[in-house]
């Protein structure tokens, strides 16, 4: 049975980052996102997170190989088709209700275990992490066969998360031609609160959630890493936490699939708590936000009144 860490929360919470760093202790793998491996990678032949092309990769040929046969035997528009029938945010309150799962959501699940399953034989990790963050797709998986499914529930204040969704960032594994979507404040804040109450909900259900606070976990990423590979089953040992550094860790090339430009780091990747937002979002957006997301940032522990640090 594949162990699974999956880590949630809305995109730009942090989720990469720990990843990044969790795929360098021993006994883990980091798959990067996989929702995003049918469509950028099996068909448009996007990089991994290794550089090479999907195609040309060593590790996903063989996990490929593993798991279908060879990817050419991927029905990537059924994937599709079963995707939008079962693995959107409307579909959570029918998920999170279901005491059974319906054929679909079973055969959709499924192309994820194999995932797992492959990628774990491949590369002998004890845990496989998958990155892909969507809430529905944390609610599919409760129901796959045969996986041991753990989840980190990564939180990050919100208006740090809006401020960041308003910035330009290219994405490299399309050769600079494309862009990451941008949501104004407002919708992600909605979003924020959608997807933040759907882990909340999925830990209701009996699946094992740790929730961790983004901003907590740089402040001290030993200890993080550490609770986290506790929860996940695995022990560490002191030099297994070496690669971290006081500012900095080190990193090693790595297979994500899919995800954050941050994948694609090698070698030093600063670790500095990034809250431009508190000078950069503008007030009117920040009360906003706050507005928007407070009783959940209350909940989680986050001041609702930041002070803006610009004169
Ligand atoms: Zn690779």
């Amino acid at each position: 049975m594949a162990q699974v860490l999956f880590l949630g929360g809305l995109g730009r919470s942090g989720t990469t980052l720990v990843e990044r760093l969790l795929g360098e202790l021993p006994g883990m793998c980091a798959l990067g996102e996989v929702v995003h491996l049918w469509q950028r990678d099996v068909r448009d032949d996007e990089r991994c997170g290794c550089g090479d092309r999907f195609s040309a990769c060593e590790f996903w040929k063989r996990v490929g190989k593993s798991a279908f046969d060879g990817w050419d035997n991927v029905d990537v528009d059924r994937v599709h088709r079963l995707r939008e029938a079962v693995e959107r945010t409307r579909h959570i309150p029918r998920l999170a209700s279901a005491t059974t799962a319906s054929a679909e959501v079973r055969e959709y699940a499924s192309f994820y275990s194999k995932v797992y399953a492959a990628a774990a034989e491949v590369s002998g990790a004890q845990v496989v992490i998958d990155s892909s963050k969507h809430s529905a797709l944390a609610h599919v998986l409760r129901w796959a066969d045969d996986i041991d499914l753990r989840v980190v529930h990564v939180v990050r204040d919100a208006r740090g998360v809006a401020y960041s969704w308003t910035k330009k960032v290219s994405r490299p594994e399309s050769d600079g031609t494309d862009e990451m979507t941008r949501y104004s404040p407002g919708r992600s804040a909605l979003l924020w609160n959608a997807h933040n109450a759907a882990f909340g909900l999925l830990a209701r259900r009996g699946v094992p959630v740790r929730r961790i606070r983004y901003e907590e976990f740089l402040a001290d990423p030993r200890a993080g890493l550490i609770r986290l590979a506790d929860f996940a089953g695995v022990s560490l040992h002191p030099e297994d936490l070496d690669f971290l550094r006081p500012e900095h860790a080190d990193l090693r090339p790595g297979h994500s699939a899919a995800g954050n430009p941050m994948r694609f780091t090698v070698g030093r990747l600063p670790l500095r708590h990034d809250d431009a937002w508190v000078r950069a979002l503008p007030s009117s957006q920040r009360r906003l936000v706050g507005a928007v997301c407070g009783p959940m940032l209350r909940a989680y522990g986050y001041p609702i009144n930041v002070a803006s640090e610009a004169p």
